[in-house]
């Protein structure tokens, strides 16, 4: 249109062209999965993914193509992701911690043409390969190593596709609104679902995720993703850190709470990313070793519920802040982020405090209602009435991939899943998943809120909630909880803990103690295994 200002597609080519341009020589740190660190940047990065691209096309894989990935947080991974994308193709980054059945249906679902995989799952890709319907190429993400060569036919190695590609390889003009990228999700009801991000909508999460009451990242940060590569594009940080020309520490295989906190201190890590357990793990290396985290400054924590005990402890122990935030798959995924508004200032800093335990507020760029599960009414903005949380905006689904029904309600909203409750400012509380939540006599428990409370006790290392048969109330809150380190808690004095804390119908009926809870893959208590387990302990037989 004339009279106006110029366009320019969003995509993903040129974020990686900024960070190149801009901010070539700022540092890519990389945890190798055969061990050592290696030491790249953005200007490297980026002539590796040109190099990829022109490799691809060599190897005559189309336009649109999808490009599977199971791999850690790496440097050939970020490669990978602006290589495969912004040459035209879909990265579809797969979970690697699924089973072999579930790996093959989402590789066969998204019609996978090449599957890259680091060197630790060379054994389990050696077994899948022969099963993948639709891959033509395998390739392994590091050098020529003959041992590999000789467990997968026809296998690539990724270097070597990097030696002949071509570092000054244009990309193609994209579309603005063609796919980039790929993820499922997780499937724990059903099979797991395809989203594909468009260049689009990943260019302006990335602008509106990283908006000063949003991740507030700067070319002077350094970012540790622990949040995998594979769990929604590593929460968009990958593209926000080449838009911000940011320093990114890659944390490869080694998640543990000390390998972190080491990486941390080694690297001069100001900002890292990650789900509760994550940060679990942290604390307790912390407080075992007697280790601080000089530098660490904030964390940007979401995908369950963070426990407000966890934000107070890495407060007041180790001087870092907990920034709770919301969003899924189907979101790209972040949403909500927990800052406050200048008239909190005015509050005592218990009630700032108590403010920053929900998900946060609405980012611009989408928008949240909060609807009556029975009725369908929109309910208020009132921060006490909860209903079905329903989004729409720039970055979330209109439909799955290889789907041909549209995903949203008849007036364009998407339905999360999530229950939650808004208030007049737009902090959003997840009071629970609509799976998970514990309806007893009629009346709803948030799971969510009985395991802050047990999480608080200092006897307790975790805790999940979950609704077990109960003859006269329908469901009843249990409690499975894995006691803290020394620690001798009996029943008894946890429950006490809850006086006054919720009412007391709401407090839960048994407390089971365990040695471990089923973590899934993205790092999330598997509930449903929990509900298979002990859904119906309080019924007599326990059957
Ligand atoms: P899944 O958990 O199904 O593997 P996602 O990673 O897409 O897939 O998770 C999205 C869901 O995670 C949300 O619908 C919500 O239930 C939960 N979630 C994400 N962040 C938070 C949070 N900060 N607090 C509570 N629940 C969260």
């Amino acid at each position: 249109m004339s009279g106006t200002m110029m366009y320019q597609p969003l995509t993903t080519g040129s974020l990686i062209d900024h960070a190149a341009r801009y901010h070539g020589g700022t540092e890519i740190v990389s945890v190798e999965t055969t061990g050592g660190t290696a030491r790249s940047d953005w200007a490297t990065t980026q002539a590796n993914a040109r190099r990829l691209a022109s490799a691809l096309d060599r190897l005559g894989i189309p336009a649109g193509a999808r490009c599977g990935t199971i791999a850690w947080n790496n440097r050939r991974h970020l490669e990978i992701y602006f290589g495969v994308g912004a040459g035209g193709r879909v990265t579809h980054t797969i979970n690697p911690r699924l089973t072999p059945e579930q790996l093959i249906f989402i590789a066969d679902d998204a019609g996978d043409e090449v599957i890259f995989f680091d060197r630790t799952f060379l054994p389990a890709a050696a077994k899948l390969c022969p099963h993948f319907k639709t891959v033509k190429h395998a390739v392994l993400m590091g050098p020529r190593d003959d041992e590999a060569a000789g467990m997968i036919e026809g296998l690539l190695f990724y270097d070597e596709l990097l030696e002949q590609g071509d570092p000054d390889y244009q990309w193609p003009d994209l579309d603005e609104r063609s796919a980039a990228a790929l993820c499922y999700t997780s499937g724990t009801t059903g099979n797991p679902k395809g989203v594909q991000y468009s260049h689009r909508s990943l260019v302006l999460h990335a602008f509106g995720a990283n908006q000063p009451d949003g991740t507030c990242i700067s070319a002077m940060d350094s970012l540790l993703p622990v949040v995998p590569m594979f769990h929604v594009n590593a929460w968009g940080i990958p593209y926000i850190a080449a838009m911000a020309g940011a320093r990114l520490i890659m944390p490869g295989p080694k998640l543990d709470g000390e390998s972190l906190m080491n990486l941390i201190n080694d690297e001069r890590v100001n900002v890292a990313f990650g789900v509760p357990t994550i940060w679990m793990g942290l604390l307790q290396a912390l407080r075992s070793s007697g280790g601080k985290l000089p530098l660490l400054e904030r964390t940007f924590v979401g995908g369950t519920a963070l426990p407000p005990s966890m934000i107070d402890a890495f407060r007041e122990e180790y001087g870092v802040e907990l920034i709770h935030a919301w969003g899924m798959t189907e979101t790209a995924p972040v949403a909500t982020l927990n800052k406050l508004l200048h008239k909190h200032l005015e509050l005592s800093q218990d009630e700032q405090r108590r403010l920053r335990h929900g998900q946060g507020r609405p980012l611009f760029g989408v928008e949240l209602r909060v609807i009556d599960s029975e009725t369908g009414q929109l309910q208020p903005n009132d921060g006490e009435r909860q209903g079905n949380l329903q989004i729409r905006g720039h970055w979330i689904v209109e439909s799955y991939y290889g789907k041909a029904e549209n995903a949203l309600t008849e007036d364009g909203w998407f339905d999360t899943g999530d229950i939650a409750t808004l208030d007049p400012d737009g902090y959003m509380v997840i009071r629970d998943r609509a799976k998970d939540i514990i309806k007893s006599g009629g009346e709803w428990i948030s799971t969510v809120d009985l395991e802050n409370i047990a999480i608080a006790h200092p006897g307790i290392g975790n805790a999940a909630a979950i609704a077990a048969y109960h003859p006269k109330w329908d469901e009843r809150p249990v409690l499975i909880c894995i006691r803290a380190e020394g620690s001798t808690v009996e029943e008894a004095e946890l429950l006490a803990s809850y006086d006054g804390k919720v009412a007391k119908w709401q407090v839960p009926d048994r407390v089971i103690f365990v040695d471990s809870l089923p973590i899934g893959a993205t790092g999330k208590v598997q509930k449903n295994k929990l509900r298979e387990k002990y859904g119906r302990i309080l019924t007599e037989d326990g059957a």
